[in-house]
Protein backbone atom coordinates (compact mmCIF):
# COMPACT_ATOMS: atom_id res chain seq x y z
CA UNK A 1 0.00 0.00 0.00
CA UNK A 2 1.38 3.65 -0.43
CA UNK A 3 2.35 5.91 2.23
CA UNK A 4 -0.31 7.13 4.18
CA UNK A 5 -0.44 10.82 4.12
CA UNK A 6 -2.54 12.74 6.52
CA UNK A 7 -3.14 16.37 6.72
CA UNK A 8 -4.42 18.68 9.46
CA UNK A 9 -5.90 22.03 7.70
CA UNK A 10 -6.84 24.41 10.43
CA UNK A 11 -8.60 27.96 9.31
CA UNK A 12 -6.24 30.85 11.30
CA UNK A 13 -9.13 32.18 13.81
CA UNK A 14 -7.15 32.71 16.98
CA UNK A 15 -8.59 30.05 19.07
CA UNK A 16 -6.89 27.01 19.27
CA UNK A 17 -9.65 24.61 20.26
CA UNK A 18 -9.92 20.78 22.64
CA UNK A 19 -11.18 19.92 19.08
CA UNK A 20 -8.80 21.41 16.56
CA UNK A 21 -6.15 19.81 18.71
CA UNK A 22 -7.90 16.17 18.88
CA UNK A 23 -8.10 16.19 14.70
CA UNK A 24 -4.67 17.12 14.94
CA UNK A 25 -3.32 14.04 17.34
CA UNK A 26 -6.05 11.77 15.44
CA UNK A 27 -4.49 12.48 12.62
CA UNK A 28 -0.58 12.81 13.95
CA UNK A 29 -1.62 9.29 15.57
CA UNK A 30 -2.63 7.40 12.54
CA UNK A 31 0.66 8.95 10.29
CA UNK A 32 2.73 8.00 13.27
CA UNK A 33 1.34 4.99 13.62
CA UNK A 34 1.26 3.57 9.85
CA UNK A 35 4.67 5.51 8.77
CA UNK A 36 3.35 7.74 7.04
CA UNK A 37 3.24 12.04 7.22
CA UNK A 38 1.72 14.30 8.50
CA UNK A 39 1.27 17.36 6.57
CA UNK A 40 0.04 20.55 8.05
CA UNK A 41 -1.85 22.82 5.69
CA UNK A 42 -3.30 26.19 6.68
CA UNK A 43 -6.63 26.44 5.01
CA UNK A 44 -6.32 31.06 5.19
CA UNK A 45 -8.42 32.13 2.36
CA UNK A 46 -10.47 33.83 4.93
CA UNK A 47 -7.99 36.88 3.94
CA UNK A 48 -9.80 39.53 6.22
CA UNK A 49 -9.73 37.15 9.69
CA UNK A 50 -6.45 35.60 9.29
CA UNK A 51 -3.56 37.06 10.38
CA UNK A 52 -0.05 35.81 11.55
CA UNK A 53 -0.70 36.17 14.68
CA UNK A 54 -3.22 33.35 14.39
CA UNK A 55 -0.71 31.17 12.93
CA UNK A 56 1.77 31.41 15.50
CA UNK A 57 -1.23 30.39 17.89
CA UNK A 58 -1.65 27.13 15.80
CA UNK A 59 2.53 26.50 15.53
CA UNK A 60 2.69 26.88 19.67
CA UNK A 61 0.24 24.44 20.42
CA UNK A 62 0.76 21.85 18.10
CA UNK A 63 4.50 22.21 19.34
CA UNK A 64 3.53 22.98 22.62
CA UNK A 65 1.50 19.00 22.42
CA UNK A 66 4.52 17.55 20.41
CA UNK A 67 2.41 17.10 17.13
CA UNK A 68 5.57 17.67 15.38
CA UNK A 69 4.71 17.94 11.46
CA UNK A 70 6.64 16.18 8.59
CA UNK A 71 5.47 18.87 6.14
CA UNK A 72 4.24 22.16 6.35
CA UNK A 73 4.90 25.70 7.03
CA UNK A 74 8.22 26.34 8.84
CA UNK A 75 8.99 22.64 7.54
CA UNK A 76 9.05 22.56 3.90
CA UNK A 77 8.22 19.69 1.95
CA UNK A 78 7.53 18.50 -2.24
CA UNK A 79 4.05 19.04 -2.29
CA UNK A 80 4.05 23.55 -1.27
CA UNK A 81 3.32 25.69 -0.68
CA UNK A 82 0.97 24.74 2.57
CA UNK A 83 -1.01 28.14 3.13
CA UNK A 84 -3.90 28.31 0.63
CA UNK A 85 -3.38 32.00 0.53
CA UNK A 86 -0.49 30.80 -1.50
CA UNK A 87 -1.97 28.82 -3.97
CA UNK A 88 -3.89 30.69 -5.95
CA UNK A 89 -1.83 29.60 -9.19
CA UNK A 90 -2.73 26.20 -8.54
CA UNK A 91 -6.20 26.39 -8.14
CA UNK A 92 -6.41 28.73 -11.37
CA UNK A 93 -4.75 25.84 -13.16
CA UNK A 94 -7.55 23.33 -11.41
CA UNK A 95 -10.29 25.32 -12.31
CA UNK A 96 -9.06 25.52 -15.79
CA UNK A 97 -9.79 21.77 -15.63
CA UNK A 98 -12.95 21.67 -14.04
CA UNK A 99 -14.08 24.47 -17.17
CA UNK A 100 -11.93 22.27 -19.44
CA UNK A 101 -14.40 19.36 -18.71
CA UNK A 102 -17.51 21.16 -18.87
CA UNK A 103 -18.16 21.18 -14.98
CA UNK A 104 -18.20 24.75 -14.95
CA UNK A 105 -20.87 27.64 -15.61
CA UNK A 106 -20.89 31.47 -14.66
CA UNK A 107 -23.99 32.75 -12.91
CA UNK A 108 -24.94 36.07 -10.93
CA UNK A 109 -20.67 36.41 -11.18
CA UNK A 110 -19.92 33.26 -9.40
CA UNK A 111 -18.67 30.05 -10.75
CA UNK A 112 -20.41 26.76 -9.88
CA UNK A 113 -19.71 23.43 -10.16
CA UNK A 114 -22.41 21.48 -12.32
CA UNK A 115 -23.19 17.94 -11.07
CA UNK A 116 -24.16 15.07 -13.46
CA UNK A 117 -27.63 14.07 -14.30
CA UNK A 118 -30.98 15.03 -15.36
CA UNK A 119 -32.26 19.02 -14.61
CA UNK A 120 -35.86 20.36 -13.39
CA UNK A 121 -37.01 23.63 -11.70
CA UNK A 122 -38.82 22.86 -8.59
CA UNK A 123 -39.92 25.69 -6.15
CA UNK A 124 -38.49 25.35 -2.69
CA UNK A 125 -40.85 25.94 0.07
CA UNK A 126 -38.42 26.63 2.38
CA UNK A 127 -35.93 29.06 0.48
CA UNK A 128 -39.08 30.16 -0.83
CA UNK A 129 -37.73 30.16 -5.05
CA UNK A 130 -37.41 28.30 -7.57
CA UNK A 131 -34.08 26.08 -7.16
CA UNK A 132 -32.47 24.21 -10.07
CA UNK A 133 -32.82 20.29 -8.94
CA UNK A 134 -30.52 17.62 -10.53
CA UNK A 135 -30.62 13.73 -10.37
CA UNK A 136 -27.29 12.59 -9.35
CA UNK A 137 -26.46 9.24 -8.42
CA UNK A 138 -25.30 9.23 -4.74
CA UNK A 139 -21.87 9.09 -3.24
CA UNK A 140 -20.86 6.12 -1.12
CA UNK A 141 -18.24 7.22 1.30
CA UNK A 142 -17.12 4.17 3.38
CA UNK A 143 -15.98 6.39 5.97
CA UNK A 144 -13.80 4.26 8.33
CA UNK A 145 -15.20 5.38 11.47
CA UNK A 146 -18.99 6.06 10.59
CA UNK A 147 -18.98 2.58 8.19
CA UNK A 148 -21.16 3.16 5.45
CA UNK A 149 -22.38 6.83 4.22
CA UNK A 150 -24.74 7.52 1.67
CA UNK A 151 -25.63 11.21 0.64
CA UNK A 152 -26.67 12.48 -2.41
CA UNK A 153 -26.15 16.28 -3.79
CA UNK A 154 -28.78 17.31 -6.06
CA UNK A 155 -27.76 21.02 -6.85
CA UNK A 156 -24.98 23.00 -7.85
CA UNK A 157 -22.40 25.01 -6.33
CA UNK A 158 -20.50 27.85 -5.84
CA UNK A 159 -16.81 27.17 -5.97
CA UNK A 160 -15.11 30.17 -6.95
CA UNK A 161 -17.68 33.66 -5.48
CA UNK A 162 -18.32 36.76 -7.48
CA UNK A 163 -15.35 38.72 -5.84
CA UNK A 164 -12.87 35.85 -7.25
CA UNK A 165 -12.29 33.92 -4.10
CA UNK A 166 -12.38 29.70 -4.27
CA UNK A 167 -14.55 28.58 -1.46
CA UNK A 168 -13.63 26.12 1.07
CA UNK A 169 -14.96 22.87 -0.92
CA UNK A 170 -12.87 23.64 -3.88
CA UNK A 171 -9.53 24.79 -2.09
CA UNK A 172 -10.02 21.54 -0.11
CA UNK A 173 -10.14 19.43 -2.82
CA UNK A 174 -7.78 20.80 -4.80
CA UNK A 175 -4.78 20.74 -1.99
CA UNK A 176 -6.08 17.04 -1.00
CA UNK A 177 -5.55 16.41 -4.47
CA UNK A 178 -1.84 17.90 -4.69
CA UNK A 179 -0.84 16.98 -1.63
CA UNK A 180 -1.53 13.35 -2.09
CA UNK A 181 -3.19 12.93 0.80
CA UNK A 182 -4.71 9.47 1.09
CA UNK A 183 -6.66 9.83 4.24
CA UNK A 184 -8.86 12.71 5.21
CA UNK A 185 -9.36 12.76 9.10
CA UNK A 186 -11.36 15.46 10.00
CA UNK A 187 -14.31 16.70 12.44
CA UNK A 188 -18.02 15.53 12.18
CA UNK A 189 -19.39 18.90 11.56
CA UNK A 190 -17.71 18.40 7.51
CA UNK A 191 -19.62 14.66 7.14
CA UNK A 192 -22.13 16.74 5.32
CA UNK A 193 -19.67 18.07 3.17
CA UNK A 194 -17.88 14.59 1.65
CA UNK A 195 -20.42 14.44 -0.51
CA UNK A 196 -19.56 17.89 -2.64
CA UNK A 197 -15.72 17.11 -1.93
CA UNK A 198 -16.65 13.74 -3.44
CA UNK A 199 -18.52 15.34 -6.61
CA UNK A 200 -14.85 17.37 -7.07
CA UNK A 201 -12.40 14.41 -6.45
CA UNK A 202 -14.25 12.72 -9.75
CA UNK A 203 -14.59 15.83 -11.96
CA UNK A 204 -11.29 16.29 -11.61
CA UNK A 205 -10.21 12.82 -11.95
CA UNK A 206 -8.54 12.11 -9.31
CA UNK A 207 -8.78 9.08 -6.75
CA UNK A 208 -11.49 10.05 -3.71
CA UNK A 209 -8.89 9.44 -0.32
CA UNK A 210 -10.23 7.36 2.45
CA UNK A 211 -12.61 9.21 5.03
CA UNK A 212 -13.06 9.18 9.07
CA UNK A 213 -15.30 11.65 10.63
CA UNK A 214 -14.63 11.84 14.48
CA UNK A 215 -17.18 12.29 16.54
CA UNK A 216 -18.14 15.31 18.31
CA UNK A 217 -16.97 16.50 21.64
CA UNK A 218 -19.55 18.10 23.42
CA UNK A 219 -19.55 20.32 27.02
CA UNK A 220 -19.07 19.33 29.90
CA UNK A 221 -22.41 19.62 30.72
CA UNK A 222 -25.44 19.55 29.03
CA UNK A 223 -26.32 19.33 25.70
CA UNK A 224 -24.39 20.11 22.38
CA UNK A 225 -21.26 20.53 21.13
CA UNK A 226 -18.08 21.93 22.87
CA UNK A 227 -17.26 25.69 21.35
CA UNK A 228 -14.33 27.18 22.20
CA UNK A 229 -16.08 30.42 24.45
CA UNK A 230 -16.55 27.15 27.14
CA UNK A 231 -14.45 26.37 30.34
CA UNK A 232 -11.59 25.06 29.11
CA UNK A 233 -11.90 24.95 25.90
CA UNK A 234 -8.77 26.59 24.47
CA UNK A 235 -5.18 24.61 24.24
CA UNK A 236 -3.31 28.21 25.58
CA UNK A 237 -5.32 28.27 28.65
CA UNK A 238 -3.38 24.78 29.48
CA UNK A 239 -0.38 26.10 28.75
CA UNK A 240 -0.91 28.93 30.89
CA UNK A 241 -2.27 26.74 34.12
CA UNK A 242 1.19 24.80 33.65
CA UNK A 243 -0.63 21.57 32.71
CA UNK A 244 1.46 19.09 30.90
CA UNK A 245 1.49 18.08 27.38
CA UNK A 246 1.35 14.60 27.86
CA UNK A 247 -1.33 14.48 30.41
CA UNK A 248 -3.43 16.64 28.07
CA UNK A 249 -2.86 14.35 24.84
CA UNK A 250 -3.20 11.11 26.72
CA UNK A 251 -6.62 13.31 27.74
CA UNK A 252 -7.43 14.22 24.17
CA UNK A 253 -6.18 10.55 22.61
CA UNK A 254 -9.29 9.42 25.12
CA UNK A 255 -11.68 11.77 24.01
CA UNK A 256 -12.98 9.22 21.46
CA UNK A 257 -10.96 6.52 21.28
CA UNK A 258 -9.40 3.71 23.73
CA UNK A 259 -7.17 1.24 23.64
CA UNK A 260 -9.93 -2.01 23.83
CA UNK A 261 -8.84 -2.30 27.42
CA UNK A 262 -10.06 0.13 30.68
CA UNK A 263 -6.38 1.69 30.38
CA UNK A 264 -6.17 5.25 30.47
CA UNK A 265 -2.87 6.33 31.18
CA UNK A 266 -0.74 5.31 29.08
CA UNK A 267 2.99 6.59 27.46
CA UNK A 268 2.38 7.54 23.80
CA UNK A 269 4.42 5.18 21.84
CA UNK A 270 2.12 2.11 23.22
CA UNK A 271 -0.71 4.93 21.91
CA UNK A 272 0.59 4.80 18.72
CA UNK A 273 1.12 1.27 18.55
CA UNK A 274 -2.55 0.46 18.96
CA UNK A 275 -4.02 3.37 17.68
CA UNK A 276 -6.28 2.57 14.18
CA UNK A 277 -9.59 4.49 13.05
CA UNK A 278 -11.35 1.58 13.32
CA UNK A 279 -10.87 1.79 16.90
CA UNK A 280 -12.49 5.58 16.83
CA UNK A 281 -15.68 5.12 18.96
CA UNK A 282 -19.03 6.24 16.51
CA UNK A 283 -20.82 8.23 19.52
CA UNK A 284 -19.83 11.50 20.74
CA UNK A 285 -17.23 11.81 23.52
CA UNK A 286 -17.76 14.23 26.72
CA UNK A 287 -15.60 16.46 27.93
CA UNK A 288 -14.23 16.02 31.67
CA UNK A 289 -11.99 18.20 33.34
CA UNK A 290 -11.74 16.40 36.32
CA UNK A 291 -10.70 13.77 34.48
CA UNK A 292 -8.07 15.96 32.88
CA UNK A 293 -7.15 17.14 35.97
CA UNK A 294 -6.58 13.79 37.85
CA UNK A 295 -4.47 12.55 34.38
CA UNK A 296 -2.44 15.79 34.38
CA UNK A 297 -1.98 14.91 38.59
CA UNK A 298 -0.75 10.93 37.48
CA UNK A 299 1.71 12.60 34.92
CA UNK A 300 3.06 15.23 37.55
CA UNK A 301 3.75 12.41 40.24
CA UNK A 302 5.64 10.28 38.34
CA UNK A 303 7.90 12.91 36.34
CA UNK A 304 11.48 12.26 37.18
CA UNK A 305 13.30 14.81 39.47
CA UNK A 306 14.92 16.52 36.99
CA UNK A 307 12.09 17.18 34.46
CA UNK A 308 10.19 18.07 37.47
CA UNK A 309 12.33 20.97 38.52
CA UNK A 310 12.33 21.77 34.83
CA UNK A 311 8.61 21.74 34.53
CA UNK A 312 8.02 24.11 37.95
CA UNK A 313 10.84 26.07 37.04
CA UNK A 314 9.53 26.84 33.79
CA UNK A 315 6.04 27.88 35.69
CA UNK A 316 7.48 29.79 38.44
CA UNK A 317 9.01 32.22 35.70
CA UNK A 318 5.80 33.09 34.54
CA UNK A 319 3.69 32.76 37.38
CA UNK A 320 5.94 34.21 40.63
CA UNK A 321 9.19 35.04 38.76
CA UNK A 322 10.58 36.69 42.11
CA UNK A 323 10.51 33.42 43.71
CA UNK A 324 12.70 31.75 41.65
CA UNK A 325 15.43 35.28 41.19
CA UNK A 326 15.17 34.82 45.18
CA UNK A 327 15.60 31.42 45.77
CA UNK A 328 18.59 29.54 46.03
CA UNK A 329 18.73 26.69 43.62
CA UNK A 330 19.35 23.94 45.52
CA UNK A 331 16.89 25.42 48.00
CA UNK A 332 14.05 25.72 45.26
CA UNK A 333 14.56 22.11 44.43
CA UNK A 334 14.30 20.51 47.40
CA UNK A 335 11.12 22.54 48.04
CA UNK A 336 9.05 21.13 44.73
CA UNK A 337 10.77 17.85 45.39
CA UNK A 338 9.21 17.85 48.94
CA UNK A 339 5.84 18.97 46.99
CA UNK A 340 5.56 16.91 44.19
CA UNK A 341 3.46 13.78 45.54
CA UNK A 342 1.44 16.46 47.22
CA UNK A 343 0.45 17.98 44.09
CA UNK A 344 -2.95 18.13 42.45
CA UNK A 345 -1.56 21.14 39.46
CA UNK A 346 1.68 23.15 38.45
CA UNK A 347 -0.83 25.93 39.08
CA UNK A 348 -1.34 25.66 42.64
CA UNK A 349 2.61 25.29 43.60
CA UNK A 350 3.16 28.58 44.12
CA UNK A 351 0.71 29.15 46.64
CA UNK A 352 1.34 25.98 48.24
CA UNK A 353 4.91 26.21 48.82
CA UNK A 354 5.14 30.48 49.59
CA UNK A 355 5.98 30.31 53.02
CA UNK A 356 9.27 28.08 52.35
CA UNK A 357 10.43 31.28 50.38
CA UNK A 358 9.55 34.38 52.41
CA UNK A 359 9.81 34.28 56.63
CA UNK A 360 6.83 37.23 56.01
CA UNK A 361 4.14 34.59 55.90
CA UNK A 362 0.96 35.10 57.19
CA UNK A 363 -0.84 32.88 60.18
CA UNK A 364 -3.98 31.56 58.98
CA UNK A 365 -6.40 32.79 61.67
CA UNK A 366 -8.83 29.88 61.49
CA UNK A 367 -6.28 27.53 61.77
CA UNK A 368 -5.10 29.33 64.74
CA UNK A 369 -7.30 29.41 66.56
CA UNK A 370 -8.32 25.85 66.06
CA UNK A 371 -5.12 24.34 66.60
CA UNK A 372 -4.30 27.15 70.06
CA UNK A 373 -7.01 25.80 71.58
CA UNK A 374 -6.76 22.71 71.57
CA UNK A 375 -4.03 21.10 74.47
CA UNK A 376 -1.38 23.30 75.93
CA UNK A 377 -0.20 24.69 72.40
CA UNK A 378 2.61 26.76 74.52
CA UNK A 379 4.09 24.04 76.43
CA UNK A 380 4.10 22.44 72.91
CA UNK A 381 6.17 24.73 71.30
CA UNK A 382 8.38 25.53 74.11
CA UNK A 383 9.56 21.65 74.03
CA UNK A 384 9.95 21.89 70.41
CA UNK A 385 11.89 24.66 70.51
CA UNK A 386 14.17 22.66 72.93
CA UNK A 387 13.96 19.44 70.62
CA UNK A 388 15.29 21.62 67.50
CA UNK A 389 18.13 22.84 68.91
CA UNK A 390 20.41 19.74 69.14
CA UNK A 391 17.85 16.86 67.05
CA UNK A 392 19.81 15.07 64.29
CA UNK A 393 18.21 16.85 61.26
CA UNK A 394 19.82 14.99 58.53
CA UNK A 395 17.42 13.17 57.24
CA UNK A 396 13.41 12.60 57.76
CA UNK A 397 13.56 9.86 59.66
CA UNK A 398 15.80 11.04 61.97
CA UNK A 399 13.56 14.45 62.59
CA UNK A 400 10.66 11.82 62.80
CA UNK A 401 12.37 9.42 65.22
CA UNK A 402 13.09 13.08 67.44
CA UNK A 403 9.78 14.15 67.38
CA UNK A 404 8.12 10.85 68.52
CA UNK A 405 10.83 10.47 71.39
CA UNK A 406 9.88 13.74 72.44
CA UNK A 407 6.28 12.79 72.04
CA UNK A 408 6.11 9.49 73.94
CA UNK A 409 8.39 11.07 76.58
CA UNK A 410 5.44 13.34 77.46
CA UNK A 411 2.90 10.58 77.07
CA UNK A 412 1.61 12.31 73.92
CA UNK A 413 0.94 11.56 70.36
CA UNK A 414 3.21 13.33 67.39
CA UNK A 415 0.13 14.95 66.24
CA UNK A 416 -0.25 17.33 69.26
CA UNK A 417 3.27 18.26 68.02
CA UNK A 418 2.79 18.06 64.42
CA UNK A 419 -0.04 20.88 64.18
CA UNK A 420 1.52 23.36 66.31
CA UNK A 421 4.84 22.93 64.55
CA UNK A 422 3.13 23.31 61.26
CA UNK A 423 1.29 26.47 62.46
CA UNK A 424 4.36 27.94 63.71
CA UNK A 425 6.88 27.28 60.42
CA UNK A 426 4.40 27.23 57.34
CA UNK A 427 1.20 29.33 59.06
CA UNK A 428 -1.48 26.94 58.04
CA UNK A 429 -2.33 23.05 58.25
CA UNK A 430 -1.51 21.70 54.99
CA UNK A 431 1.61 20.86 53.18
CA UNK A 432 4.13 18.46 52.90
CA UNK A 433 5.22 16.08 55.85
CA UNK A 434 6.33 18.38 59.02
CA UNK A 435 9.65 16.03 58.91
CA UNK A 436 10.23 16.86 55.37
CA UNK A 437 9.29 20.57 56.04
CA UNK A 438 11.79 20.36 58.88
CA UNK A 439 14.65 19.13 56.93
CA UNK A 440 14.01 21.02 54.07
CA UNK A 441 13.77 24.42 55.65
CA UNK A 442 17.03 23.36 58.17
CA UNK A 443 17.54 23.88 61.58
CA UNK A 444 18.20 27.52 61.65
CA UNK A 445 15.40 28.94 60.12
CA UNK A 446 12.81 26.51 61.95
CA UNK A 447 14.16 27.51 64.71
CA UNK A 448 13.40 31.11 64.31
CA UNK A 449 10.39 30.52 62.94
CA UNK A 450 9.27 28.44 65.88
CA UNK A 451 11.17 31.10 68.37
CA UNK A 452 8.91 34.64 66.81
CA UNK A 453 5.57 32.60 66.72
CA UNK A 454 5.96 31.42 70.41
CA UNK A 455 6.95 34.92 71.55
CA UNK A 456 4.07 36.76 69.54
CA UNK A 457 1.44 34.37 71.16
N1 LIG B 1 -10.32 24.14 7.49
C1 LIG B 1 -11.24 23.13 7.87
C2 LIG B 1 -11.58 23.30 9.33
O1 LIG B 1 -10.87 24.00 10.03
C3 LIG B 1 -10.66 21.75 7.65
C4 LIG B 1 -11.49 20.88 6.83
C5 LIG B 1 -10.87 19.51 6.55
O2 LIG B 1 -10.15 19.00 7.42
O3 LIG B 1 -11.10 19.00 5.49
O4 LIG B 1 -12.56 22.80 9.80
Amino acid sequence: MAQVRVRFAPSPTGFFHIGSARTALFNWLYARHTGGVFILRIEDTDKERNSEQFLKVIYDSLRWLGLNWDEGPEAGGNFGPYRQSERAAIYAEYLEKLKAAGRTYEKDGAIWFKLLGDRSEVYDEHRKKTVTKVKNAPSVIDDRIRGRVERTEDEDFVIVRSDGNPVFHFVNVVDDITMRITHVIRGEDHLSNTSKHVELFKALGAPVPEYAHIPLILKQNGPGKMSKRDQGALIEEYQRRGFLPEALVNFLCLLGWNPGDDREKMPIAEIIRLFDLPGVNQSNARFDEKKLAHMNMAYLLELPADRFIERTLAYFRKASPTTVAAADPGFFREVMLLSQPKLKGLEELPAYTAYFFTEDYSIDAKVREKVMGKGDPKVRLAELIELVKTADFSSDTAIEEALKALATGKGLGFGDYQSVARLAVSGTNVGPSITGMFRVLGRERVLGRLTRFAAAR
